[in-house]
């Protein structure tokens, strides 16, 4: 398994992340581009440990290291592109508590893409690093990337009413962020979760419905227009509407899909083959086109980026605002909300209500030879979309077939207009892959 996964390296801290390798991760980023590189980390209780080791590696190779302090991802990432430098962000997102992680960041502020990764893979693994003569050593400074970010965010949203909003900040380095960009565009806040804790206390960093109970019920005691909680970093948000109900990620995606397309007269919404069939038929209803990319959000930004897409996101609450940044931004993600209920004078639930229904199952199997499975899914199924294992449309629903790239396990998806269609096509999906994996 590769030392890169789906978004950079991730481990249990101290454990399988060490502050060696994280030394060694910032040796190999000043290898790579030389220069400033800015860093921030999350709220964790392992990120201060392992961002001072990143900064000493950079500095090690005769880079200025810029740290940012504990921020959102994409608020470093918007501090890169407009900085024009990189960075490096140490979080493990979603992840449970004892976990970590770090990511590269371009100077455009897109995630580091594959091969970029797959490079910094080779340098790391040859540790044939940049190394500084001691009169060369880098310099350490010190700025803040939340102020500039609050600000871009809130720049381009105007509102003739005013909103109450609960947010579920989850401990997490949205506490600094989202509280404050609700504020400045003048709504009622009332936050939850929202002190750093990196124990994550309350709930785990991962905002899945049934982490969200307290967010469901402030949002009805509340009276508010509607409830956001965030993962860890804060690159992804997802929503409870005004009644208390969850809305799911698929149909915040087609939902935001459907008001770039419409906004723009056309243009390409980019999703992972794992998104729902709700938002390539949106989008299609639009007038715009749907370009599916493997599963990822690097590779999503980077097709946005090639094919000059409108809009693009995961179906996990992760949405990218392109004329932003090229990154999914849980912070932006509140912002556009908020318009688009302005905009169409609709509540979120009648909003929801809108996007077509389809009824999805996904499980895992054990599956030790991902090549050996990619190849068998070719022959299973010539005509399907194998951009990422095997994605299979039917007039009524879809199948895909998929190895994970960071577990030793294969993903079943299954979507049907109907529970009892997405039940057979999940039945068939695993009964062909338990024959391919014997
Ligand atoms: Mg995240």
């Amino acid at each position: 398994m590769s030392l890169f996964g789906t978004n950079g390296v991730r481990g249990t801290a101290n454990e399988e992340l060490t502050a060696e390798m994280a030394l060694d991760l910032g040796r190999v980023i000043a290898t790579l581009k030389p220069g400033k590189i800015a860093v921030a980390c999350d709220t964790r209780i392992s990120s201060q440990m392992l961002k001072s080791a990143v900064v000493a590696g950079i500095m090690s190779a005769g880079s200025d290291a810029v740290d940012l302090g504990i921020a959102p991802t994409p608020a470093l990432q918007f501090y890169c592109k407009r900085n024009r430098i990189p960075g490096v962000v140490v979080t493990a997102s979603h992840n449970p508590r004892e976990y970590n992680g770090i990511k590269f960041v371009q100077e455009n502020g897109a995630e580091f893409f594959r091969e970029m990764d797959e490079e910094s893979e080779r340098i790391y693994l040859s540790k044939k690093f940049r190394v500084a003569k001691w009169n060369e050593i880098g310099k350490l400074l010190s700025d803040e990337c939340v102020e500039g970010y609050v600000n871009a965010i809130v720049e381009g949203v105007s509102l003739d009413r005013k909103y109450r909003v609960v947010v579920d900040c989850g401990n997490g380095a949205s506490c600094f962020t989202s509280p404050e960009i609700l504020r400045r565009l003048d709504c009622e806040v009332y936050s939850i979760n929202s002190h750093p804790d990196g124990r994550f206390p309350v709930r785990n960093p991962e905002p899945v419905e049934k982490e969200l109970g307290l967010l469901k019920k402030a949002v009805v005691d509340f009276k508010a227009d509607f409830g956001v909680a965030h993962d860890g970093d804060a690159d992804r948000a997802v929503f409870v509407d005004e009644k208390g109900n969850f809305v799911p990620e698929d149909a915040m995606l087609a939902l935001m899909a459907k008001y770039y397309v419409e906004k723009n007269k056309g243009g390409i919404v980019v999703t992972p083959v794992s998104s729902s069939r709700c938002v390539e038929d949106v989008v299609r209803e639009a007038g715009g086109e749907i370009v599916y990319t493997a599963v990822g959000s690097p590779v999503v930004a980077k097709v946005m980026l090639e094919k000059k897409a409108v809009f693009g996101g995961e179906g996990n609450g992760g949405l990218i605002f392109p004329e932003h940044l090229l990154a999914r931004d849980g912070g932006m993600s509140i912002a556009k909300v908020l318009q688009l209920i302005e905009e169409t004078g609709k509540k979120l639930s009648e909003l929801v209500a809108e996007i077509p229904r389809y009824y999805t199952i996904k499980g895992k199997v054990e599956c030790r030879n991902r090549e050996k499975l990619l190849s068998a899914l070719k022959k299973e199924f010539p005509e399907a979309n194998h951009i990422d294992g095997a994605r299979i449309d039917f007039e009524d629903g879809w199948l895909l077939i998929r190895p994970s790239g960071t577990e030793p396990i294969a993903r079943i998806y299954a979507e049907g207009k109907t529970r009892q269609r997405a039940e057979e096509l999940y039945n068939e999906g695993l009964r062909i892959l338990k024959r391919i994996l014997e």
